[in-house]
């Protein structure tokens, strides 16, 4: 990681640009406002498929983007460039930062990170979107866990100006800097807070997504009026249910797992209906199914 003086801290070279990892609903977007930020950009993915689809999606929302004039004097053509697609980890050896953003799962974060690590030379800081999971959990798989940081971003990642900077108990002070000057670069504002399981923003939003769902099986209101309720009593921007299925049934069941197993309480048991559906494959809007049906464009 190369490092230059901006008044009296250090600021960390990107120039190199960012590997992200996992080329789903998160890895898409964070690639997105990257790229719009003029950051090379790699985007790995273990499935072709993902590739695939991401490109196409990213390239879609660029496109919609410069439509309506919100590129300034930038080509939608100019953020795509900046993007490639890989199913190479090696891809990693060649850049300044990597975030990981695959599926919300302890072990496959591991060992994906300690086989990353080996690949990216040793001074590469490495941020973690996982919504829930201890980020210390996470690092003790690294040879060096204070290179660790969890980057939380938030869903649409173009439009959600936060990012939870998530510190591990090893996270050192220059891994944080760099962390926090990326999230600014990136157009977003950090937010920092400690390791505990769904840190803040999970903590708080995902039992009350698991209380509507539990209100749906038992008939309190129907999918329409507990989203009415939220939105228009609460000024949410969109109800639970639909939030839920933007952020994806299977993340929403993962999180509430390991809000039950790390904070040993059984008030966040997952809702049996939320289990049901995962099971089913209805995973909200990316299965085109969820709580409500989302017809493919
Ligand atoms: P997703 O299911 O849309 O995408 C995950 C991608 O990871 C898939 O393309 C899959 O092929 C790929 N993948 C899985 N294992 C891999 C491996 N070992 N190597 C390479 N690629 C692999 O998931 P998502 O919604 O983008 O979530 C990704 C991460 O971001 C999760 O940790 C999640 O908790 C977190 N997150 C999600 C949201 C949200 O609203 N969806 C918000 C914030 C954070």
């Amino acid at each position: 990681m190369e490092t230059t003086e901006v008044g009296n801290r250090m600021s960390v070279s990107l120039t190199k640009g960012l590997a992200i990892i996992g080329a789903g609903t998160m890895g898409t977007g964070i690639a997105q406002v990257a790229a719009q930020a003029s950051l090379p950009v790699v985007v790995v993915d273990s499935s072709l498929e993902a590739l695939t689809r991401s490109s196409r999606t990213l390239s879609a929302n660029v496109e919609k983007l410069a439509a309506k004039g919100l590129l300034g004097e930038t080509r939608a053509a100019d953020v795509t460039a900046r993007v490639t697609f890989s199913s190479d980890m090696m891809a990693v050896e060649a850049v300044d930062f990597i975030i990981e953003a695959i599926i919300e799962d302890l072990t496959a974060k591991q060992q994906l990170l300690s086989r990353l690590a080996a690949i990216a030379g040793p001074s590469i800081t490495i941020g973690t979107n996982t919504s829930s999971i201890s980020v210390t959990k996470i690092a003790g798989a690294l040879a060096d866990p204070g290179r660790l940081i969890g980057l939380h971003f938030f869903n649409p990642v173009p439009m959600m100006s936060l990012v939870e900077v998530v510190r591990g108990e090893r996270t050192r002070d220059a891994t944080l800097t760099a962390a926090v000057d990326l999230a600014r670069k990136l157009g977003k504002t950090p937010v920092e807070v400690q390791d505990a399981p769904g840190f803040v923003s999970n903590r708080l939003l995902m039992p009350m997504i698991n209380e509507a769902i539990f209100c749906l099986t038992e008939g309190v209101a129907n999918r329409e009026a507990i989203d009415e309720i939220m939105r228009l009593g609460m000024a949410h921007p969109m109800g639970p249910l639909r939030l839920a299925d933007l952020i994806g049934l299977d993340v929403c069941l993962s999180i509430m797992e390991t809000l039950q197993r790390d904070l040993g309480d059984d008030k966040y048991r997952p809702a049996p209906l939320l289990r049901r559906l995962v099971a089913a494959g209805k995973l909200g809007r990316k299965a085109h199914e969820g709580f409500y049906d989302y017809p493919a464009e």
